[in-house]
């Protein structure tokens, strides 16, 4: 019998729970212990995608620990490979081992914070905590939470940041010998830096997003787009190869430019808590903020399935949506998530679908090289006007 079947374990587990959410005050308790009393006991199918997950989590922070313990004792080693993993042995480099290990939970920690902020503004009941506790009840959820372990686990974290970030670090000294471009280099304040890096990568980033909504990187951006529920953590819902390619243009031009290491960092963290709360339920009242930023209510208008909301609001600050004519204002009005083909989505197929996905996503080259009939829209953007005619008519 599986062990998340007894019954014993099952009413341990609950008995636990029901203790520790016990101490807790008013409606946070009683919704809690409900949403735990729908948590266990589980379908059979369901404590398998719970097994798999839990696994998944401690298999992959056993082998980020692995993988910082290796490349730690290569540097010790090999000291010549320390600049292009951005770490050394003493701690002086940005990436030291402890900052490494210190990795996983930062984001965990920051992931946990984002979870009460959205909790404490939109009550518990709506929060994406709760989903996150029925994320059994949920396929889409439990996609979101497959995403974030991998995220966690650094085997594509730690791997886009090394490579992508100290390799870069390192090849941008290189071309700085060659080119004198880093002009950042002699601005010497950090909040003017800091707002330079802002400004430049939010720019930046407002044209990858436009580029992954195109028939080059639709495919991959899908992942993201197939959520059909908003969750703090379906920010981290995204393909490791746009993760790798988002990383590297908001590090590589700003680095280029000369703005310090440590900069760029601040400004993804920050990034990272404005990716997570935009993806909330969260509700405000005063425009300013749509004046300023795509807040959560215009990303939500970004993820849904209305043909007139389709490529608008792509960007983080306002006003490049608004420059390039793709701002869409939003109201209070009922949404639906996902994409057109959502039936291939949410599965529980996670590791085949990751794979699955660069199929796809590769397919029209080969198709191309076969046939010259390769057509000249992508499927989506095809269907996506197909079903805007519909509704016109
Ligand atoms: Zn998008
Ligand atoms: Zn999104």
């Amino acid at each position: 019998m599986h062990l998340l079947q007894c019954k014993a374990v099952q009413q341990a587990v609950r008995g636990l729970c029901g203790r520790f959410y016990g101490t807790l005050p008013g409606t946070f308790c009683s919704d809690t212990k409900q949403s735990i009393d729908k948590l266990i006991p589980l379908r059979p199918s369901q404590m398998k995608q719970l097994a798999f997950l839990i696994a998944l989590s401690v298999l992959s922070l056993l082998g980020y620990v692995a993988g910082v313990y290796l490349l730690v004792v290569i540097v010790k080693h090999y000291p010549w490979v320390s600049p292009f993993v951005f770490m050394d042995t003493h701690g002086g480099a940005l990436f030291s081992l402890r900052g490494a290990a210190l990795q996983p939970a930062a984001f965990m920690g920051v992931t946990a914070a984002c979870l009460a902020f959205d909790a404490a503004c939109v009550g518990l009941s709506q929060s994406s905590l709760k989903r996150l506790l029925e994320a059994t009840t949920s396929a889409s959820t439990r996609v979101d939470l497959f995403y974030t372990v991998l995220r966690l686990i650094g085997g594509f974290n730690v791997l886009v940041f090394i490579f992508s970030f100290g390799t870069l670090i390192w090849l941008v000294n290189q071309i700085h010998r060659v080119l004198h471009i880093g002009i950042l280099h002699h601005v010497h304040s950090y909040t003017i830096q800091f707002a330079v890096v802002c400004l430049i990568n939010t720019f930046i980033g407002y044209w990858t997003h436009r580029l992954m909504h195109t028939r080059w990187m639709w495919e991959l951006h899908k992942v993201h787009h197939s959520a059909e529920e908003m969750n703090i953590i379906t920010n981290f819902r995204s393909h490791p190869i746009e993760q790798l390619t988002v990383t590297l243009s908001n590090a590589f031009p700003v680095a280029l430019l000369g703005a310090s290491p440590s900069v760029i960092l601040v400004y993804g963290a920050l990034n990272m808590i404005y990716g997570s709360l935009a993806h909330s339920e969260i509700r405000h009242k005063s425009r300013i903020w749509d004046i300023l930023f795509i807040t959560p209510a215009a990303h939500r208008i970004h993820h849904s399935d209305r043909p007139e909301h389709f490529d608008t609001n792509y960007g983080v600050l306002t006003l490049w949506d608004y420059l390039f004519g793709t701002y869409y204002l939003p109201s209070n009005e009922k949404l639906h998530y996902g994409v057109q083909d959502g039936e291939t989505f949410n599965r529980s197929r996670y590791l085949f679908e990751l794979f699955d996905n660069v199929r796809r996503w590769l397919s029209p080259i080969w198709t191309h090289r076969r046939s010259p009939d390769f057509p000249q829209e992508s499927t989506i953007h095809a269907a996506r006007d197909t079903q805007a005619t519909t509704i016109q008519e």
